[in-house]
């Protein structure tokens, strides 16, 4: 390590310290103090300073270690092997002959849904080493099908021919399998989300803090790769703005989401969290301009935005928001609009959304595919990230805690903890499996539980 990182260390061991001695002393003499209300506003700011100062201090510690480079260059292997063994898979030398997983693309939802839905289909071609089939003809957008806007997901084997299919669950031989929505399948396989490759999880996890998006947005990689017309115009309505780092991405989800699926959220809540960046990036570096890219569904926000935050300076394109807030959002016509928000928001410093809306997590998802480590770079208004039907999602205490306040539960090392979400506020809601109790849990207490599958290793596919 270098003399900078053991310096900074040693500075953020030091400053944690200092937190402490700063609260404890001020709310301490705040008991005693007439001017109650006053008092506390000001030492939460301090307090809020302090921690930039800290979060700031630690975001540098991974660029001194001595190790960014290797990190870098990890990440970019372990991503080529990843494609290069979903190439394969998806190639075989003799399509008549291998056996295949077909999925239909008639699931009645949005994109991002559509996309996780094929996510999930090629997860389960890959653990089951099927080439996956993509049936998508009568597609809500594009009646011709997939391979009409994207790049087909396989050069040489996209038809099963005339061999029988069976619905899943089958014998590993047989040959043809259809597979049903997420939602519906029967003994949902372990190898679903968010489980990860046993082979690959050891490297995964020493560059990336969130495999399991990690190996998700793999999946998007190969998937997503639009053709050279809708490349043009995502290209063109790109160089139309004036996109330019530092930038925060914004994804506002209204109109049906409201209400049905996700709680409004005023456009105040996600500028706190755009705010507290900018607070934080000014620690380290001049910023001129404030700038956000803003994709929503709401044709009004945009105008909002700029009357309400004038000290901002938004990106975006109202006729996007337009042409998704209309009838038309399923339709072709949208498609241009949404992938350029997708991309966008993906190619931003970081993102502020709400997780439930699965345009937020395929942002977060792309996010992760295109810088080594994107499990930092959000903050989500309501949802910590999941998965679609994904199976359950523990995490696992890694200090023993007494219930004390009400709701609380207790915990002892190793447990697992199914976990509903977290509250933002220090605490998190779960089930402990071994008690069965339901409560708060102190986050800090507990550390995402990987779950790693043993899937195919693909041998043939050289390392
Ligand atoms: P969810 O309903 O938000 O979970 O995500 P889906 O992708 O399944 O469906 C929402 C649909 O609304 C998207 O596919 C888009 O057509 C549209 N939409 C939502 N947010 C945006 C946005 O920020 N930009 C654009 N262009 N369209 C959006």
């Amino acid at each position: 390590p270098t003399e900078d990182y053991e310096n900074l260390r040693r500075r953020v061991y030091s400053n944690t310290k200092e937190l402490w001695y700063y609260i404890n002393h001020e709310l301490s003499k705040v008991l005693y103090d007439d001017n109650k209300v006053e008092k506390i506003k000001a030492i939460l700011d301090q307090v809020a300073e302090r921690k930039r100062s800290l979060l700031s201090d630690q975001e540098k510690l991974p660029e001194l270690d001595g190790y960014h480079e290797w990190r870098q260059l990890e990440a970019a292997n372990v991503s080529d092997l990843v494609q290069r063994r979903l190439h394969h898979l998806q190639n075989p030398s003799d399509c008549r002959d291998a056996r295949k997983l077909i999925c239909n693309l008639n699931k009645g939802c949005g994109f991002g849904c559509q996309l996780h839905h094929i996510v999930y289909c090629l997860i389960f071609a890959y653990a089951t080493e099927r080439t996956l089939i993509l049936n998508s003809k009568g597609w809500r957008y594009n009646n011709k099908g997939w391979d009409y806007v994207f790049h087909p997901i396989s050069d040489s084997c996209t038809t099963a021919y005339d061999d029988k299919v069976l619905q899943w669950p089958v014998a590993y031989d047989a040959k043809v399998v259809s597979l049903p929505f997420i939602d519906s399948i029967s003994q949902k396989p372990k190898f679903l989300p968010l489980a990860i490759p046993k082979d690959l999880a050891h490297r995964i996890v020493r560059f990336n803090g969130d495999p399991a998006s990690w190996w998700i947005g793999q999946m998007l990689k190969y998937i997503l790769k639009p053709r050279a017309s809708l490349q043009k115009a995502i290209n063109e309505t790109v160089a139309k703005m004036n996109f330019k780092t530092p930038i925060v991405g914004v994804h506002i989800r209204r109109t049906d989401k409201v209400g049905t699926e996700a709680a409004f959220h005023h456009i105040h809540e996600y500028m706190t969290h755009v705010k507290d960046y900018y607070d934080q990036l000014e620690l380290t570096r001049k910023v001129d301009v404030r700038r956000v890219y803003l994709a929503t569904d709401d044709a009004n926000v945009l105008e909002d935005a700029r009357k309400k935050f004038p000290e901002y300076e938004f990106l975006g394109d109202p006729s996007i928001a337009k042409t998704a807030a209309t009838h038309r959002r399923y339709t072709p016509l949208s498609l241009t609009g949404l992938l350029v928000d997708l991309h966008m928001l993906s190619m931003c410093d970081y993102i502020v959304c709400t997780f439930s809306s699965q345009v937020g997590r395929v942002a977060y998802e792309m996010m992760q595919t295109n810088r080594v480590d994107a499990s930092n770079a959000f903050f989500s208004l309501d949802d910590i990230y999941y998965f679609g039907g994904q199976n359950a999602h523990d995490r696992v205490a890694v200090l023993p805690h007494t219930a004390g306040a009400q709701q609380e539960i207790s915990l002892q090392v190793g447990d697992l903890i199914g976990i509903a979400g977290n509250h933002w506020n220090g605490y998190g809601r779960g089930t402990n499996k071994r008690t069965n109790a339901n409560g708060l849990v102190p986050w800090y207490k507990t550390a995402d539980h990987l779950v790693l599958y043993p899937f195919p290793e693909y041998k043939e596919v050289p390392m």
